[in-house]
């Protein structure tokens, strides 16, 4: 009887050193609700040399930013590793962040995996439908300037083991006839969540169909959403939706509403990583 009190004892003393750096809100004890971990996500979309903007990031600034997180301590881990968090059913590091990639560039491949396996770092990327549809149907693909990734690449990816890949819409990510997801004015709710529901729904059968993949995260295109989206997005499945605000996440073990309206830092290419570092050092100090 003692030998197995012993062994339960130290059997706890291991799930607990296990939790690393997650830091416990008050009262918490053994008991895996109400833990919080600070997650820091940051946004990238286009990775090319050639030209830069507030979507546009060159491969020498994606590289020096993963760098800097890196020398900071930031360890990166895949969206499924924060739901399962949140479900009380794994650990996350002690600065975990979130590199997403938004619209399935096929220059994330070409550029940021190479840069992605030399840092050993996870990323998440959200396809839109159409525009991956387009590549792979036309032939006119596999340029980085402007291709999208088909989705024999987009199953390569995957399989990579360096990404994990979202839903970003089949064909709304523009700005009519409705400003991506947003209710038409006067369109009934009826209608409208109809209309939201098959639009995802026919991109997650493509991916199931052609790569094999269910994704339970959604980018909301150009960061916007409603009450009503989220009530779509939720019963489809999806566990994580992802904003254009910008802010750190609390994510709490227990409380899945925290990965509803996550929060994400755009990379803007015209800052440096020093300052992109700032930005999140300043952010990180306000949380606490
Ligand atoms: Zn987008």
């Amino acid at each position: 009887m003692k030998k197995r009190l012993a062994i339960i004892f130290i059997l706890l003393c291991i799930s607990f050193t296990a939790l690393g750096g997650v830091h416990n809100s008050s009262a918490d004890t053994a008991q895996a609700k109400g833990r919080s971990v600070n997650l820091l996500v940051v946004m990238y979309h286009n990775i090319l040399n050639c030209k830069n903007s507030i979507y546009i990031v060159s491969s020498r600034q994606l590289e020096e930013d993963l760098k800097a997180l890196k020398q900071e301590g930031y360890t990166s881990v895949f969206p499924s590793e924060v739901i399962a968090f949140v479900k009380g059913k794994g650990t996350l590091p002690k600065k975990p962040i979130m590199i997403t990639f938004d619209d399935g560039y096929y220059n994330n491949m070409y550029y940021a995996l190479p840069i992605l396996k030399k840092y050993n770092m996870k990323a998440n990327l959200n396809v839109i439908g159409a525009f991956s549809e387009h590549s792979t149907n036309s032939g006119d693909h596999s340029d980085p300037s402007y291709s999208h990734i088909t989705w024999t690449q987009l199953k390569e990816l995957a399989d990579s083991g360096y990404f994990e890949i979202g839903n970003h819409t089949y064909n709304m990510h523009k700005f009519k006839p409705r400003y991506g997801i947003m209710p038409k004015k006067a369109e009934s709710e009826l209608v409208y969540k109809q209309k939201l529901k098959k639009d995802v729904a026919h991109l997650q059968e493509i991916l199931k169909e052609n790569c094999g993949l269910t994704p339970n995260v959604f980018a909301y295109p150009f960061g916007r959403y409603s009450q009503m989206s989220k009530e779509v997005l939720l019963s489809m499945g999806f566990e994580m939706l992802l904003t254009c605000n910008e802010g750190i996440n609390t994510i709490t073990v227990g409380d899945l509403k925290c990965l509803h309206y996550m929060k994400r830092f755009n990379r803007n290419s015209r800052y440096t990583t020093d300052r992109l570092m700032c930005i999140i050092a300043n952010s990180s100090k306000k949380q606490k």
